[in-house]
């Protein structure tokens, strides 16, 4: 066999289909309500903002590699034990360490049908297979994902609640599912809408990840923090895994003003709360006011709701997603998670929601045909 005439990447590199972020513009509207990546409305808190810019004098310093004022500042919000905590450039940057350090050629990740997609891409990105478990109503099914599990299987990737269909796995089935596992394959608990959740049967994982020697749980600042321009997030896991990531991560994988900013949101819980209750009161309403234009949209613990269109000319979530944004509103669309008949819609504004509703009902009545 002769050489290649150019270098080439690794097999799985060329079937990742890059992840398409939602976008941001709506052309022509007046104003645009950007509700396709679960940001938050409320932005960040002033204090993260203020210690942001304090972080511009010292540009020219290194950071400090090793995160501790920050992985201090989330242990001592969360109780945790600060050595079992590794910072990252997003929980994205935490995902691709896992699948590098986890898994060989040919090894084995699973992710659930409409599970996040960057769980496949660092799968693939590493070299690994990803394997797809079914669902049951949208939502993981702890039983069909052990029973995808084989001699290669070394990750299981989980988000709870899930991006993009809202729906969430009680913390009973995520013990179970981690009690299914062999010893050797690592349980990845992607908690990114945690602050969201306000179900009692719900839990983000810690308690699973502190008494067992298999399981991570991944926590970003993207989503309730507001500081998703930021990229940082933090992983809390047994110390053989810290270890391991510690080895392989960039020596500066997060960034000054990141974890400046990042310590002091962690010191507006007022700023937290704040977002969590705006959303309790959006997230039940926009799910009955599009529930009663008659559009199904999927019970949502999370900071948006997936909304199902009709596949009837003139109707289809591809018709109101050009529809919608005429109006300046820019949701997700959602081939790539094989869910071509639904747009994820990111609670926003007061203006923004009751606009979206508003908007619907329009589109739904015709006033985008003809
Ligand atoms: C938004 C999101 C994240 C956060 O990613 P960052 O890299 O921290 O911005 C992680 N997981 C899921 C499922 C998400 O939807």
């Amino acid at each position: 066999m002769s050489a290649p005439k150019r270098p080439v990447p690794r097999a799985g590199v060329l079937e990742i289909d890059a992840y398409v972020p939602g976008r941001s513009e709506a052309p022509g509207a007046a104003k645009v309500f950007k509700l396709s990546s679960n940001e938050t409305p409320l932005g960040p808190s002033p204090k993260a903002v203020e210690a942001f810019r304090a972080a511009a004098a010292t540009l020219s310093y290194y950071p400090d590699g090793a995160a501790t004022g920050l992985r201090e500042a989330i242990g001592k919000s969360f109780g945790l034990d600060p050595a079992r905590i590794v910072c990252g450039a997003g929980s994205d940057e935490l995902l691709s360490l896992l699948a590098h350090a986890y898994l060989e050629a040919g090894d084995e990740a699973i992710y659930t049908t409409h599970g996040f997609l960057v769980y496949r891409n660092v799968t693939l990105g590493s070299g690994g297979r990803p394997m797809v478990a079914p669902e049951k109503h949208l939502t993981a099914d702890v039983d069909a994902i052990l029973s995808v599990v084989t001699p290669r299987t070394r990750i299981v990737f989980i988000a709870n609640p899930n991006n993009p269909t809202g729906t969430y796995v009680p913390i009973e089935e995520l013990r179970r599912l981690h009690a299914g596992l062999p010893a050797n394959v690592l349980l990845v608990i992607d908690a990114a809408y945690a602050e969201y959740v306000r179900r009692n049967d719900y839990e983000a994982g810690i308690e699973l990840v502190a008494t067992s020697d298999n399981a991570v749980m991944l926590r970003t600042f993207s989503k309730i923090y507001g500081l998703a321009a930021l990229r940082l997030g933090w992983m809390y896991a047994p110390a053989h895994v810290v270890d391991a990531v510690n080895r392989t991560r960039g020596p500066f994988n997060v960034n000054s003003p990141a974890m400046a900013a990042g310590v002091a949101a962690l010191s507006d819980a007022a700023h937290v709360e704040r977002a969590a209750a705006h959303n309790a009161r959006w997230l039940p309403w926009l799910t009955e006011e599009i529930g009663k234009l008659g559009l199904e949209v999927t019970p949502s613990v999370a900071n948006f709701v997936l909304i199902h269109f009709p596949r009837e000319r003139g109707r289809t979530a591809r018709d109101a997603d050009a529809f919608l944004l005429k109006r300046g509103l820019v949701l997700r669309r959602l081939e790539p998670y094989k869910l071509p008949d639904a747009l994820r819609m990111t609670v926003g504004t007061e203006e923004a929601n009751r606009l979206a509703v508003a908007s619907l009902k329009d589109f739904l009545n015709g006033a985008g045909r003809g």
